[in-house]
């Protein structure tokens, strides 16, 4: 255990305290090591090991060079958890949607296995739970979000009970389907939360799906398939908004606006919704199936802390996603108060932005490239074909290709399942994707 601090503090002593100190500093830092209270100072540190942080080891590690970076991340596996929509439809094994956190960090990129506690930046440290103090010249925060299911009264515990499940977990997934394949007759329901989630359309996509696997195993004559969602809209862009709700019409689909899940009593098989829009009214259905997407906030780490906006995401430029007051920090990913949908999607088309941004500012210049706002939902809607929702932050469309893309399309379906986890693993975590813009001229002939 000590042979690994010592090793470790040996190596980040010339960069934690500069160059032209003596044999007698050395001598301090190892005494330090041996408290246990120093971490290191890397150039670039990032904060969290998924989508953004990875992707962002990866240019910045191009940019720096591999020894000068460092990520911080607790968990042993990272996960594509796009594919989630498909593993609880029984599409794809959920094996196929992890790896190992060894095998996604950079080569020669300093993976720091811990939590981190405290944010500093006013002194540009941060503290982890292990009681290690890192310091940093830039740090990049991709620290996701939080999922809550313990704002629903009866979760988590209701997942011990069968015929319950949620795709937005790795914990959970494999319950939707085991639901799914268990279901007899009755009420399958899906319910959308009062907060801001990741992928808003993951919530729909898995009760299209599990209408088409009604209809496959001949359960559909014996089943009440009912969308339950917080929200006044079907969708946040109109353009797909309106192919959904013919869709929903066709199929025969029920949805409920402005009903928020707040219990669940598993020994009942019941779930209680709060009418939004009149207050203290509450409706309570019965269930065969219940598919729950929980409420989600930020990182507990940003709450309250100088890094965020009064809810508690990263308080980043909307432009260049450098932080608002600290320039040497910057953000990717769910855990910013960027206004467009959370999705990995977005995250790829930031990530390049975030690369320019930060080379602008390493060299002392100003930021130059935009982000637009560009993020992507492909709406699961059967076992073969999406709608490939592409818009910006004005909700506009901005589809790569030059077709209808709110039409149904089994090519798309294609995309998601097969060529996206592709370009996730090979493009997005090696720093080389950085989203549709560039193959959108193109396919626009130079138009969009
Ligand atoms: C069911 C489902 C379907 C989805 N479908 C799509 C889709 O079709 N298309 C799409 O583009 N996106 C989709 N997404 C969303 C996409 O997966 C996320 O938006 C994306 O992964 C966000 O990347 P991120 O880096 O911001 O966060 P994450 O990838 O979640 O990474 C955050 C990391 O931070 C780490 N972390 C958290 N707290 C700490 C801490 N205190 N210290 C250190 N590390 C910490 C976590 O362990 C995690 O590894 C879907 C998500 C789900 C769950």
């Amino acid at each position: 255990m000590f042979g690994t601090y010592c090793r470790h503090m040996a190596v980040s002593v010339p960069r934690a305290w500069g160059h032209g100190r003596g044999v007698l500093d050395v001598a301090r830092l190892h005494v330090r090591s041996y408290s246990g209270s120093s971490g290191g100072h890397y150039k670039v540190l990032v904060l969290g090991g998924g989508s953004g942080g990875i992707a962002m080891s990866a240019r910045m590690k191009r940019k720096v060079g591999a020894e000068n970076v460092a990520v911080v991340e607790p968990s042993e596996s990272h996960y594509y958890q796009p594919i989630w929509t498909l593993v609880g439809a029984g599409a794809k094994t959920v094996r196929s949607s992890g790896r190992t956190t060894a095998s996604v960090v950079p080569s020669g990129v300093k993976w720091i296995k811990s939590r981190v506690q405290e944010i500093n930046p006013d002194k540009s440290t941060v503290r982890t739970d292990d009681g290690k103090e890192i310091s940093y010249q830039y740090l990049i925060v991709a620290l996701g979000l939080q999922l809550h299911y313990e704002k629903i009264k009866g979760l988590p515990e209701a997942f011990e009970h069968p015929k319950i499940g949620s795709n937005y977990s790795v914990k959970t997934v494999m319950k939707t389907w085991k639901a799914l394949q268990d279901f007899k007759e009755g009420n399958a329901i899906f319910s959308f939360p009062n907060t801001p989630v990741k992928c808003a359309g993951a919530g729909q996509k898995i009760m299209y799906l599990s209408d088409a696997y009604f209809r496959k195993t001949g359960k559909r004559p014996k089943a009440n398939v009912i969308y339950n969602t917080s929200l006044p809209v079907l969708f946040g862009v109109k353009k797909y908004a309106d192919a959904l709700w013919k869709l929903v019409k066709a199929r025969d689909l029920n949805v409920n606006l402005r009903h928020n899940l707040i219990e669940v009593r598993p020994e009942k098989q019941e779930v209680v919704f709060e009418k939004l829009d009149s207050p203290g009214e509450t409706v309570v259905y019965e269930y065969e199936m219940l598919h729950v997407t929980p409420p989600m906030g930020p990182p507990e780490v940003l709450k309250g802390n100088l890094l965020a906006d009064p809810n508690g995401w990263l308080d980043v430029d909307k432009d260049n996603l450098q932080h608002k007051t600290y320039p040497n920090v910057f953000g990717i990913g769910d855990c910013t108060n960027l206004p467009t949908a959370k999705t990995a999607a977005a995250v790829a088309a930031q990530s390049s932005v975030l690369d320019r941004t930060i080379s602008k500012v390493m060299k002392k210049e100003k930021p130059d490239k935009k982000y637009d706002g560009y993020t992507s939902c492909p709406l699961v809607t059967s076992y073969n074909t999406v709608i490939l929702a592409e818009f910006d932050y004005d909700g506009q469309p901005l589809e790569t290709f030059p077709v209808d893309q709110s039409k149904e399309s089994r090519i798309m379906y294609h995309m998601k399942a097969d060529v996206m986890p592709h370009l996730y693993w090979h493009g997005l975590l090696k720093g080389l994707w950085g989203g549709p813009g560039p193959y959108r001229k193109i396919m626009h002939l130079g138009m969009k």
